[in-house]
C-alpha cells in the first residue's frame, strides 16, 4: 500500500474540468514531483489532496484511509499539511505567532511542539532573527521559508509544497530544494508541485508530467531529466 494513492481524480470548477482523470501513488519516504506549464491542474490537485477542494469523481486515500470528502482541518490531523502557492502567511501576525499557528492541530504538548519550533528555526535561521517581526515585512524568499516552517510545525508524515521555488533567487531556490532534502531525510514524504522541472526533478524519487489535466508521462526524477520530451518542453532545451 502506497502512502498516497490518488485514482481517476477529476476536478471542475463550475463546467471546466481542471483535472480529468488523473492516477499516481506516492510511496512513504519519497519525494514526488509533479511538472508540468501553466493551467495544467497541479495547484487544483494539491488542494484537493488538502480537502480545500471537493473531486467530482475518483478518489484520494492517505494511510489506507479515504480523504476525500474529510474536512481540511481534519486531514492536516491526520498527518498531511500543505505548504501554500502564494505563502498565505498572516501578515499582521509575527513570525513566531505564524509558526505556531501551523501547531494548532496538535495533540503532543508544548514541549515537542517547542523542539520543531527550534528545528524550523535552524533549518531557517532568519526566522528565530526575525521571530517578533510582522511577517508582512518579509520578502517575497522569508515568506516562502515562513510557509514552509508553518507546514513543519503540525509535524507531518506528508507534506505537500505548491511552487515553493516561485518568484525566488537562484540561491534561495537551492536553498529551498536543499531543504526538501533534508526533510526527506528526517523521515517526511513529499509531494511537490512545480514550474521549475529542472530543479524539481533533480532532487525527486519520482516524477509525474501534468499537461491540461492529464498525466502524460511517469517516470523516476533521472528518467524524466533525460527524457528528450521533458527537455523541450519543460528545460527550455531545443
Ligand atoms: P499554475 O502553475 O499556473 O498555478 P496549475 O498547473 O497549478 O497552474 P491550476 O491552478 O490547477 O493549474 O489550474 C488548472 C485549470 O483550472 C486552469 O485552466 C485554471 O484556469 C482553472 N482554474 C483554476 N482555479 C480556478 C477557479 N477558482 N475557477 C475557475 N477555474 C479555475
Amino acid at each position: 500500500m502506497s502512502m498516497l494513492e490518488v485514482k481517476d481524480l477529476r476536478v471542475a470548477y463550475g463546467k471546466i474540468e481542471a483535472v480529468k482523470g488523473i492516477s499516481f501513488d506516492v510511496e512513504e519516504g519519497q519525494v514526488v514531483s509533479l511538472i508540468g506549464t501553466n493551467g495544467a491542474g497541479k495547484t487544483t490537485t494539491l488542494r484537493t489532496i488538502s480537502g480545500l477542494l471537493r473531486p467530482a469523481r475518483g478518489s484520494i486515500t492517505f494511510e489506507g484511509k479515504r480523504i476525500d470528502d474529510v474536512p481540511a482541518h481534519k486531514i492536516v490531523t491526520l498527518g498531511l499539511a500543505q505548504s501554500p502557492e502564494g505563502r498565505r502567511i498572516f501578515p499582521r501576525m509575527t513570525v513566531e505567532e505564524n509558526l505556531m499557528l501551523g501547531a494548532f492541530a496538535r495533540k503532543d504538548g508544548s514541549s515537542a511542539v517547542r523542539q520543531d519550533l527550534d528545528a524550523a528555526f535552524e533549518l531557517f535561521p532568519i526566522l528565530r532573527e526575525r521571530r517578533s517581526q510582522p511577517a508582512g515585512t518579509f520578502s517575497g524568499g522569508e515568506q516562502q521559508m515562513l510557509a514552509m516552517g508553518r507546514a513543519m510545525m503540525s509535524r507531518p508524515r506528508l507534506m505537500l509544497l505548491d511552487e515553493p521555488s516561485m518568484g525566488l533567487s537562484p540561491l534561495m531556490m537551492k536553498k529551498i530544494m536543499s531543504t526538501v532534502q533534508t526533510l526527506k531525510a528526517q523521515g517526511t514524504t513529499i509531494l511537490l508541485v512545480e514550474q521549475n522541472a529542472n530543479a524539481a526533478l533533480k532532487i525527486s524519487d519520482v516524477g509525474y508530467v501534468l499537461e491540461v489535466g492529464k498525466i502524460v508521462l511517469r517516470g523516476t526524477g533521472q528518467e524524466l531529466l533525460s527524457s528528450d520530451e521533458v527537455r523541450k518542453a519543460y528545460l527550455g532545451e531545443e
